[in-house]
């Protein structure tokens, strides 16, 4: 039992830690956020609402400069006041934001934000426990091992809820009557801006798959729809 007794507490400590990153988490959105106000997103918002039967979607600013957007735990979407700025100032269109809102949307009806909790929360927890334990069995490399095992996890878990987010956010756009375009056009002017900053990626596109791969899946799926739909 002694022999174990380190390596439980490694993982109480993890559970901790994680524990804890969630509920600063929510604290701090609830902190540095305001209800999003805007006629002409609401315009597009309120139409997505009346595809899927909602009243409404409510849309909040976290004020942060980070160009991002996220679906809390809770159900929430945000957008950061980063990306918004973009919008007032012209360089995003109110329907790539909307294409935004609409990917966040996504995540949150397959029910992802939950597990992306982890990918933000308890990717940390979760390196550090793994370093706890790994550490005793092998010294000085443990703590890389454990590092390099959260990022695959991580990677592998939020490659293929991107990818659902985007064919979710696709399907959503095209009953609304926004259509994919605004979505596919986002990706590229996200990804110019890296390229003109000198590879410094907005922190929505860091967290998410190859651009190109990107616009290829949401145009693979159109063509799957658009076949299915002269079927019928
Ligand atoms: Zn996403």
């Amino acid at each position: 039992m002694l022999k174990f007794t380190p390596i439980l507490l490694a993982i109480l400590y993890g559970l901790v830690l994680y524990r804890f990153s969630v509920w600063r988490t929510g604290r701090e959105l609830d902190q540095k956020s305001t209800e999003l106000a805007d006629p002409v997103l609401k315009r597009l918002t309120d139409q997505m609402a009346a595809s899927l039967d909602l009243p409404r979607i409510k849309v909040h600013i976290y004020e942060i400069d980070p160009v991002n957007g996220l679906a809390a735990p809770d159900g929430r979407i945000f957008i950061t006041r980063g990306f918004y700025r973009k919008y007032r100032n012209g360089e995003v269109s109110a329907e790539e934001l909307a294409s935004v809102i609409a990917h966040e949307l996504g995540h949150v009806a397959l029910g992802h934000s939950r597990r992306r909790m982890i990918d933000f929360s308890g990717q940390n927890a979760l390196r550090t426990a793994l370093a706890m334990i790994l550490s005793r069995f092998v010294p000085f490399v443990g703590v890389y091992i454990a590092g390099f095992l959260t990022t695959l996890l991580a990677a592998r878990l939020s490659r293929s809820d991107e990818y659902e987010a985007d064919a979710y956010a696709s399907a959503l756009l095209v009953k609304s009557g926004i259509g994919t375009g605004p979505q596919k056009t986002l990706f590229t002017k996200l990804e110019d801006l890296t390229q003109s900053r000198g590879g410094s990626a907005p922190a929505w596109l860091m967290s998410h798959p190859k651009t190109a791969e990107r616009i290829a899946a949401i145009e693979k799926n159109e063509e799957r729809w658009s076949v299915s739909g002269q079927d019928a």
